[in-house]
């Protein structure tokens, strides 16, 4: 086996659908739905190890995601918090029209970006859009009243 350490892992179909603990007809349909990448030699089909891993999705549980943000871009880990900055800082404005009553109408940003792949999130104050939301549900009653 040492002499041909360097070829790569090719895996049939039954291999693959081994592998990923799933029945042939599963991968067959994955293929036909180009859910799956595979290789054509000659008239077989092969996989490679990275095929195979490519349809693994992790669901992160939501304890896992509060304590450790992924980038949602490739899911590593690296995430680092900042803010975004042009001339100033940048702000969510609803779209909705009776929030322009609120002299704090806008929300402000929070931001993070990825290390590894320099993908930039955005996420909202959902505190303050919270409270903004309360606010004009309270203005309305009153002029209801
Ligand atoms: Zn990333």
């Amino acid at each position: 086996m040492s002499n041909i350490s360097n070829r790569p892992d090719w895996f049939t179909i039954k291999e693959a659908a081994d592998y990923l603990q799933i029945g042939e007809p599963t991968l067959y349909r994955w293929m036909r739905d180009g859910k799956i990448t595979f290789r054509k030699i000659g008239d077989s089909t092969r996989f490679l190890q990275e095929d195979l891993d490519e349809v693994v999705v992790v669901h992160h549980s939501v304890k896992t995601l509060k304590n450790k943000p992924r980038c949602s871009q490739c899911g590593s880990n690296k995430i680092i918090n900042g803010k975004c900055q042009s001339t100033g800082l940048l702000y969510f404005v609803p779209e909705e029209a009776k929030f322009w009553t609120f002299k704090t109408s806008t929300v402000g940003l929070k931001s993070s970006m990825c290390a590894n792949c320099g993908h930039i999130q955005l996420n909202g104050d959902t505190e303050h859009l919270n409270n903004l939301l309360k606010q004009s549900e309270e203005e309305v009653e009153e002029i209801e009243e």
